[in-house]
């Protein structure tokens, strides 16, 4: 018997697997444009440990990890990612089907404790190829964007406030930012609140002023502080001292946005932190997330707990940055920016096209998966092993 059109079973459309066949990894040192100074460390280069996944249908995604200062930021560096991707993930990446994000990177979570950073470089080098797979931007794959453009607000931290007026004057000028973030917490209280109140006294109603501490200040430190800072024309203090317990404190007594930064490491720091009402704003990261999707979770959470968003920055380059791009442009809301300048920190350019930084915006690009492009003889140039390739390519 003849089956009709509409009874008719539908052909199975179940995409075949897709084998990653090779993955590789590289260090590549970049120096920046000036010594950057945070509380905890003084960068003056950079290193991306970038990763490579090259996929049986001829895709290959790169993802990247980056920390800030070596060590001195967290538990992870780009040599010991390098390390333990090259040893232990890669083991269990080989043969895996590619199609399936969410799959192998709970099968690398089961044998793979921690390491959110390298875990957070290999997924966006699997969302990259599948985009690139199915003709869709990342965001596209995790949900669908929600903005193309996100304000981008850039660090003053030479050190120097005459410097630092001058640096942001300059980049009002350029239209390229007007939210500034002052690195302080390295000097004594008064001198760091009078270094805010000359700048933000500088910059008068064009800009607006914010700091990070980065874990600094004790919490009666932060008491003074955070006075000074309202009586500054601040709007917000990023994670003023480091535990949480101190930050819950300290939210709600001064007219001054709390944003939990350190203390924030993924989806069980952010809701043991929104439990206890520790903040007012999440600085998330999609690195110290642990990932694209665990950043996005660590968002809903704070959507529930109407704690607002910021999308931080590890100082990625290129690949690290636009990864979390298109993360954030996928919150429902972002109230606070973002600070994805780790690009322009850097002197040296590795993409084939530069991002699109203007209007005091970064520009999501609008080709599949991260939508962007390695610049083969500047990656060639600047990674660290350069003396010991002896082909002329390491596709
Ligand atoms: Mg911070």
């Amino acid at each position: 018997m003849q089956h009709s059109f509409r009874s008719s079973q539908p052909a199975a459309v179940a995409a075949a697997p897709v084998v990653i066949e090779k993955v590789e990894t590289m260090l590549v040192d970049l120096p920046t444009i000036r010594p950057h100074k945070l509380s905890m460390a003084v960068m003056s280069g950079q290193t991306l440990m970038l990763v490579r996944i090259h996929c049986a249908d001829g895709t290959v995604g790169v993802g990247e990890g980056t920390t800030i200062g070596g060590l001195a930021y967290g538990g992870e560096s780009p040599e010991g990612m390098k390390l333990a991707i090259d040893t232990y993930f890669t083991p269990q990446l080989l043969g895996a089907n590619a199609n399936r994000v969410a799959a192998v990177m709970a099968g690398l979570d089961k044998g793979i404790r921690e390491n959110r950073f390298a875990k957070c470089a290999v997924e966006t080098a699997l969302f990259d190829a599948l985009g690139q797979r199915v003709g869709l931007p990342v965001s596209e794959l995790l949900g669908g964007r929600l903005r193309d453009q996100l304000p981008v607000a850039w660090t003053l931290a030479s050190g120097d406030t005459a410097k630092d007026i001058d640096e942001a004057q300059r980049m009002l000028a350029q239209r390229r930012h007007r939210i500034f973030k002052l690195k302080i917490g390295r000097k004594a209280v008064r001198e760091d609140v009078a270094h805010v109140a000359a700048i933000k006294k500088a910059l008068g109603d064009q800009a607006v002023v914010r700091v990070d501490v980065n874990m600094a200040w004790t919490e009666l430190q932060a008491q003074y502080g955070l006075a000074g800072l309202v009586d500054a024309g601040c709007e917000l203090a990023e994670q003023p001292v480091a535990s949480a317990e101190a930050l819950a404190r300290l939210k709600g007594k001064y007219p001054i946005a709390i944003m939990a930064d350190e203390s924030l490491m993924g989806p069980a720091t952010a809701f043991s932190l929104a439990r206890s009402a520790a903040a007012d704003v999440f600085a998330i990261k999609t690195e110290q997330s642990g990932g694209l999707q665990a950043a996005q979770q660590v968002a809903a959470i704070a959507d529930a707990a109407q704690i607002e968003l910021y999308g931080g920055t590890m100082l990625e380059g290129a690949f690290g940055t636009i990864a979390s791009a298109h993360v954030f442009s996928t919150f429902r809301a972002l109230q606070w920016g973002t600070e994805l300048f780790g690009p322009l920190l850097l002197t040296e350019e590795i993409l084939a096209r530069p991002l699109e930084y203007k209007d005091f915006h970064l520009t999501l690009p609008a080709g599949p998966g991260l939508g962007i492009a390695l610049d083969e003889d500047r990656v060639r140039h600047f990674r660290r092993d350069r003396t010991r390739v002896s082909v002329p390519t390491f596709a």
